[in-house]
């Protein structure tokens, strides 16, 4: 039985539900008069429930498509204005006891390069990162309990917040590592982290069974409620995503916003991001035989219908997408890219070796940190290293409130353009600088708030001489 507050996998995450819901949305796919009704909810910006919106991503009519494209964009606009925050991913480990089998990482793959960072390989990659001016990142660990236990990974959160090189400082570690206990979770959270990131990868318990054939992943429930035991342990903000390409992309799509429509009935927050990756190639994998593989426009559609369905949650593309499709995509609802990408196990310290295969997926998008933040702003976004939310305790529900009480341009924007500054100040190439100078003062004046706009004016002139760190 279908019942979003339950606490069982089975019964949150639907399998009748969800065919039900692709019948009826395959169904309704030009019903015209149906549509235009979901659109004009969606119009009010409060979400919509995963019937509605798996409709729209059916939709066949080409001028609704249209519509809904617009809709996504415009939602983009009023809620994220033109920010787009930075992250890195930092791998940690490829140890790891699982067999998902489009994961280079998996235990049978005995030609990779196996390899765990220790405490002064961490502090080489976190200056590396430091200097290119990263101040969120992403850490990645393959599962195993013997060498990467919880301990290793608290002991890495603490090193890399401890560490001050320049004027260098992570001031947000989010955690992506395996579905564990409340106990771990409530450990994670006093060691500091952001948003524990964990991808469901696929909604669809059978095809997540045949997928994950070995390891303590191969249990969907215990995946799948990994969420609700972070939250019981007192993280509240958590990421969701699934993989795409590993089954149907309608299938995954209603799970995803069953998921969120779970968290939010039971904690009161859903997501605080989704992320959507696809499946890409990578030592020992061929993504050709997964045959579920999504085209760029179907995953732009996607992006679109997410953008809609769930306007207060974050959306994330990593450099698996290549410069072209990001850049469609950030127009339709994306919110956070990460830039400068390696991902190996201490790729940024060292130079990635021609033969090293400890890479979790081959990069799309391979330009440096400079290059990408140049480009955002060249395509009239702001690059944004803001951590503000977090550092604030605007966690949670505080943080949707801040969403929902519309002050997030007073608030996003200036925190926005001032640690954009710093990055111009302490990292930038002289023509990444000037473009970014331009666009500072530019963008000064979108801030609505007049006392707000004079002190992030201030700010930003401290900034200048000098000092650092400033947030609303
Ligand atoms: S996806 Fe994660 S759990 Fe699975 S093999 Fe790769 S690193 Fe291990
Ligand atoms: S102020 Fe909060 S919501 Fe806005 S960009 Fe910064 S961390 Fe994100």
């Amino acid at each position: 039985m279908y019942n979003p507050k339950s606490l069982q996998a089975e019964e949150f995450i639907n399998d009748e539900e969800i065919l039900e819901t692709l019948a009826y949305a395959e169904k309704n796919s030009r019903n015209a008069a149906l549509i235009d009704e979901i659109l004009e909810k969606a119009r009010q910006r409060k979400g919509l429930s995963h019937r509605d919106a798996a409709v729209l991503l059916d939709c066949k009519l080409e001028d609704r498509n249209q519509a809904i494209f617009e809709l996504a964009g415009q939602i983009k606009k009023d809620f994220y204005g033109n920010r787009i925050v930075m992250f890195a991913p930092l791998y940690l480990s490829n140890y790891c006891v699982n067999g998902c089998v489009y994961c280079p990482y998996h235990a049978k793959n005995k030609h990779i390069r196996r390899k765990k960072l220790s405490q002064d390989e961490i502090r080489a990659e976190v200056i590396a990162l430091q200097d290119m001016g990263h101040k969120r990142l992403a850490l990645e660990t393959g599962e195993d309990p013997v060498n990467c236990p919880i301990e290793y990974v608290l002991e890495s959160i603490d090193t890399i917040y401890g560490i001050k090189h320049k004027n260098g400082a992570i001031r947000r570690v989010n955690v992506n590592i395996a579905a564990t206990t409340v106990e771990n979770y409530r450990r994670l959270k006093e060691a500091g982290i952001g948003t524990y990131i964990l991808f469901q990868e696929t909604y669809n318990k059978k095809s997540y069974e045949e997928l994950h054939p070995t390891g303590p992943k191969h249990n969907y429930n215990y995946h799948t409620e990994a969420m609700d035991r972070a939250m019981q342990g007192g993280i509240d903000d958590v990421g969701c995503g699934v993989l795409f390409g590993l089954e149907g992309y309608r299938y995954e799509f209603a799970g995803l916003l069953m998921h969120a429509e779970h968290l939010e009935a039971v904690h009161g927050v859903g997501p605080h991001t989704i992320s959507v990756p696809r499946i890409r190639r990578a030592d020992d994998i061929d993504p050709d035989v997964f045959d579920n593989g999504i085209d760029d426009d179907t995953f732009a559609k996607i992006v679109a219908c997410i953008r809609i369905a769930v306007p207060y949650t974050g959306m994330i593309v990593s450099t698996r997408e290549s410069q072209k499709c990001r850049e469609r995509v950030l127009k339709l609802g994306i919110s956070q890219i990460s830039g400068g990408s390696r991902t190996s196990v201490g790729g940024y310290a060292e130079e990635e070796a021609e033969e090293d295969n400890s890479a979790q997926f081959d990069l799309s998008d391979r330009r440096m940190l400079d290059e990408v933040v140049r480009w955002l702003m060249q395509l009239g976004h702001i690059p944004s290293f803001c951590t503000a939310c977090y550092r604030e305790g605007r966690t949670g529900d505080r943080f949707m409130s801040l969403c929902k009480s519309g002050q997030i341009q007073n608030c996003c924007h200036p925190n926005a353009l001032m640690t954009l500054e710093e990055y111009l100040q302490d990292y930038a190439a002289p023509e990444t600088r000037r473009i970014g100078d331009e666009l500072i003062v530019r963008e000064l004046q979108n801030i609505p708030n007049e006392k707000v706009r004079a002190i992030a004016k201030d700010h930003l002139e401290q900034i200048s001489a000098g000092k650092r760190d400033f947030r609303f």
